[in-house]
């Protein structure tokens, strides 16, 4: 029998639910479980790919192209779980599906409602993660909070879901926040309204995170499962952390919150190893050497905007054994510096992530530029990548109007340019080069080495590409190219030549990184900053 654990939220947002259920996601896999986790997001857009990262922080990219929510991140920082276009729901999917099918006169006649079609709709899309044969349990974590008008299809989906399957396969993990008033004394009544929220649609928790900003003490956690009616044990403490997210899962084994779990699923409680995550955090803890990292983007002034990019840099920094600290810049206000030395001027190395629009390039290609006649160890991601060749282009090419005909259509040396297969698509959400595909590297040049491998895997999303027109001016004065599409058609990465450590890459290796395996590229990224920070007897 597949198990299911239904992890909701209550009294606000952000209090890191995603983060929570991929902790409990990494401790059931750490006692050998097979864990799938889903998202629900109960909004109508049928993806992420059109939404602002401002909106909705950074979109997540799966190996089969699916523009998803950047919880899946959490799941594959924090567990084994395949991810794909089906571990993502939106309100938007469901209905698209109940209507394509009712058009199709599959509904014989009969009214189409929320309940049963849309909820029944739901539950599928639910069932069909949980049938894959090795499955052990599915997380289905349900976006918003609980009391949300657009989130009850889903809570109601759910409730009947444990209708189904019983208590015994079915767990509510509820995550609640137990705040601080003047005074400093935590009150445990939103977290009350809270599960009463959850009883009204006819789902009693069986298992509380309460959110704090400090441990919550026994007496407060029996005063909950008092009024909750949650076992005194299955109320957990999810106390802020001054270390890592990465202890989390760790904070949660200790009030043995997978045992709670497994013994409730009456599932075996097999041995347990979190050594490496432990490692994680004894090396952030004990690291002594900081790397600083200047981010140059457009999307700064949110913190999720490039979840995925600065994880995989803190992830850099664990194996490196460093404290890494992202700076971020505002690409936009680097513009209006009249030099750019006194925000470079305490940096080891300098990333540009990915990024659409023409809004603050000015700032990228300034900031491609420093690194590249400063010897600061640079990394382009996508967008950044696009940055460096437009800056090669312009200042040792001296082709003063180069650009990507995304910022410039007409500009007289268009570096980047659009497919012609792609030209005149107007269908934004569809038009990209998505997913996973592969990429050649070259020999002889730093990213063969750091990879260890020719072939290489790496996820996508872009529509631009460099224009094949100047790969060899590009070449000859010094910026190599280092891969390439199987076919040779398309650049994939490129470096500077004679530079200690200048890459571009046109996909996103963000998304493969792992806190207990960084990323290659990531790994050897702050390593070149570790030296240039020693070299500088900064750190
Ligand atoms: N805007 C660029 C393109 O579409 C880069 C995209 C990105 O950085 N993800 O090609």
């Amino acid at each position: 029998m597949k198990k299911y654990v239904i992890v909701t939220g209550g009294v606000c947002s952000s209090l890191g639910k995603g983060v929570a259920a991929s902790s409990l996601g990494c401790l059931l896999g750490s006692r050998g479980l097979r864990v799938r986790m889903i998202k629900i997001d109960p909004y109508i857009n049928v993806d992420a790919g059109t939404m602002s990262p401002y909106q909705h922080g950074e979109v997540y990219v799966t190996d089969d192209g699916a523009e998803t929510d950047l919880d899946l991140g959490n799941y594959a920082r924090f567990t084994l779980s395949p991810l794909s276009r089906a571990n993502s729901i939106t309100t938007g999917q469901v209905y698209q599906e109940v209507i394509q099918k009712e058009r199709e006169g599959q509904y014989l006649g009969r009214t189409v409602q929320v309940i049963p079609h849309i909820t029944d709709r739901i539950k599928q899309r639910i069932y069909a993660i949980g049938d894959d044969t090795d499955t052990d349990v599915v997380i289905v974590e349900i976006g918003g909070t609980v009391g949300d008008i657009e989130s009850i299809p889903f809570l109601e989906a759910a409730r009947q879901i444990i209708h189904e399957l019983g208590k015994k396969n079915v767990l509510s993990v509820h995550l609640t926040l137990i705040p601080e008033v003047s005074g400093g004394e935590l009150k445990t009544k939103p977290t009350q309204h809270s599960v009463k929220a959850m009883l009204e649609i006819g789902i009693q928790p069986d298992v509380l995170l309460c959110r704090a900003p400090q441990f919550i003490e026994p007496e407060m956690r029996r005063k909950i499962a008092l009024f909750t009616n949650v076992e005194f044990e299955s109320v957990i403490s999810a106390h802020d952390i001054k270390t890592t997210i990465y202890e989390i899962p760790l904070i949660y084994q200790q009030q043995k919150l997978d045992e709670i779990v497994l013994r409730k699923l009456e599932l075996p409680v097999g041995a347990s190893d979190m050594s490496a995550w432990q490692k994680i955090v004894d090396t952030h803890s004990g690291a002594k050497q900081r790397v600083r990292i200047a981010f140059v983007g457009k999307y700064t002034d949110l913190a999720d905007s490039y979840k995925s990019v600065d994880e995989a840099l803190y992830h850099g920094g664990f194996a490196n054994g460093v404290r890494v600290e992202l700076l971020k810049i505002d690409s936009e206000k680097l513009e209006k510096q009249a030099s750019p030395e006194a925000v470079f001027a305490d940096i080891d190395g300098i990333l540009v992530p990915g990024g659409f629009g023409s809004r603050g390039i000015l700032g990228m290609v300034t900031a491609a530029k420093w690194a590249r006649e400063h010897g600061i160890p640079y990394f382009g991601i996508c967008l950044g990548l696009q940055v460096m060749v437009i800056e090669f282009a312009r200042n040792v090419l001296k082709l003063e109007d180069a650009d990507s005909t995304e910022f410039s259509p007409a500009c007289g040396n268009p570096v980047v340019i659009l497919l012609e297969e792609q030209i005149d698509v107007k269908n934004y959400g569809g038009t990209m080069r998505l997913g996973r595909s592969e990429t050649h590297l070259v020999d002889g040049f730093l990213p063969r080495g750091i990879y260890g491998t020719a072939e290489i895997f790496e996820r996508h999303r872009h529509r631009y590409e460099v224009s094949n027109k100047y790969r060899e001016r590009l070449e000859t004065a010094g910026f190599k190219i280092a891969g390439l599409t199987p076919d040779g058609e398309l650049v994939e990465c490129m470096q500077w030549a004679g530079h200690p450590w200048g890459i571009g890459v046109q996909f996103h290796p963000e998304f493969l990184s792992k806190p207990v395996q960084a990323h290659p590229l990531f790994q050897s990224f702050i390593e070149a900053a570790k030296e240039n920070a020693a070299a500088r007897g900064a750190g």
